[in-house]
């Protein structure tokens, strides 16, 4: 079974909802494309994926996901060069790290054929949802989950695993200001911080909610153990720039390897700038700001590449950073990543999926 012999049963929408949609004007993850993806795993076994007019689905209400939360996703994105061709970058690496979680998570692993397979089977269906343009693409959204019914706790002995797609326009933001969490975490060592689980995200809202309180806009999450050193940052890696020097958390058990944070690395040492990959401590981060040695701290991710900070609050005070300018470390690896995923400049690395 390879992704150009794997059969899909195709339901065609009997007409598109496209001309709804309007491409100057796109709200995040709340329009979504004609068609979806449904493949289930019944006792081990793969049926046959379905794509199917993009729709609500029935669920039991003893649905074993529902209750004990085995449930996994990934964020990825497609892109339109200029001949219209349908781009996704390193869509291998999601793949991989889906079938990560889903061990850690004691879940079914999904074949390269319906997870890669199906994508581009998606995308070929619904091209037409790909937005043109700078800052547009489509997001795409693999997910599984537990699909028992049955109220015992064990691993479920069947699976749903779906795709769904919705446009993705340009993220404005002026620079955020974020909080240093010393008091609530993400991730403890030996636990599920390296999966892309959902019970990661509703565990993250209570202490967003209480910095946001606060007047700031998101997290930098600290250790478990000591809250000496960085982590991530809301549900991004974090990285910073140090005497010109790129430097970021090294990835561990409560440090979800992005793919941004590895492209980002790779791309850094290819404009000749040096990157660490170590322990941060807040109070180098903190007294580098004073000293003028810490020039930018950003988020990195698939949704918006790089998020650079305005400051960072730590016991009260907050700490301003610099403004960000074309010059800026963190602008030039966003365009260098940019150009490269929708297209712009020729792919070296090999990161580009021609659908
Ligand atoms: C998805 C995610 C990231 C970023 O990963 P990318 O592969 O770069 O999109 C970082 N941290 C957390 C907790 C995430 O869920």
């Amino acid at each position: 079974m390879t992704a150009e012999t794997l059969n899909f049963n195709i339901t065609y929408a009997a007409a598109s909802r496209i001309s709804e949609f309007d491409p100057q004007n796109i709200s995040f993850g709340s329009v979504f494309t004609d068609h979806m993806l449904v493949a289930d795993c019944i006792n081990g076994v793969w049926q046959t994926p379905e794509i199917l007019p993009y729709g609500e689905i029935a669920y039991n209400p003893a649905l074993a996901s529902l209750h004990y939360g085995q449930s996994i996703f990934e964020g990825m994105k497609a892109f339109k060069n200029e001949n219209d061709e349908v781009l996704m970058f390193r869509p291998l690496e999601n793949f991989k790290r889906f079938n990560i979680s889903a061990e850690r998570m004691c879940m079914a692993q999904v074949p390269e054929e319906i997870f890669i397979g199906g994508l581009e089977e998606l995308l070929r269906i619904d091209a037409a949802w790909v937005p043109k343009g700078e800052d547009n693409s489509l997001y795409l959204r693999p997910f599984m989950f537990a699909s028992d019914v049955y109220l015992g706790v064990r691993p479920s002995l069947n699976y749903r695993f779906m795709i769904i797609m919705s446009p993705a326009g340009k993220y404005y933001s002026t620079p955020p200001k974020v909080k240093v969490e010393t008091e609530f975490i993400r991730a403890a060592p030996g636990g599920v911080g390296s999966a892309k689980c959902a019970g990661n995200y509703a565990a993250s809202l209570y202490p967003a909610k209480l910095a946001q309180d606060q007047g700031y806009t998101q997290l930098l999450w600290t250790d478990a153990i000591e809250h000496k050193y960085f982590e991530e940052s809301g549900t991004m890696n974090v990285m910073f720039v140090k005497d010109g020097k790129l430097i970021t958390p090294n990835t561990s058990s409560t440090i979800l390897k992005g793919i941004t944070r590895d492209t980002l690395l790779q791309l850094a040492k290819s404009l000749g700038f040096e990157t660490e990959e170590r322990k941060i401590s807040v109070e180098e981060i903190i007294s580098g700001i004073q000293s003028g040695s810490v020039t930018e701290v950003f988020g990195a991710g698939t949704a918006v590449v790089v998020s650079p900070f305005a400051a960072i609050g730590f016991e009260g005070n907050d700490y301003a950073l610099p403004e960000i300018t074309e010059q800026s470390v963190s602008s030039q690896l966003k365009k260098a990543l940019n150009d490269i995923r929708t297209g712009k400049v020729e792919d070296t690395f090999g990161w580009v999926w021609k659908v």
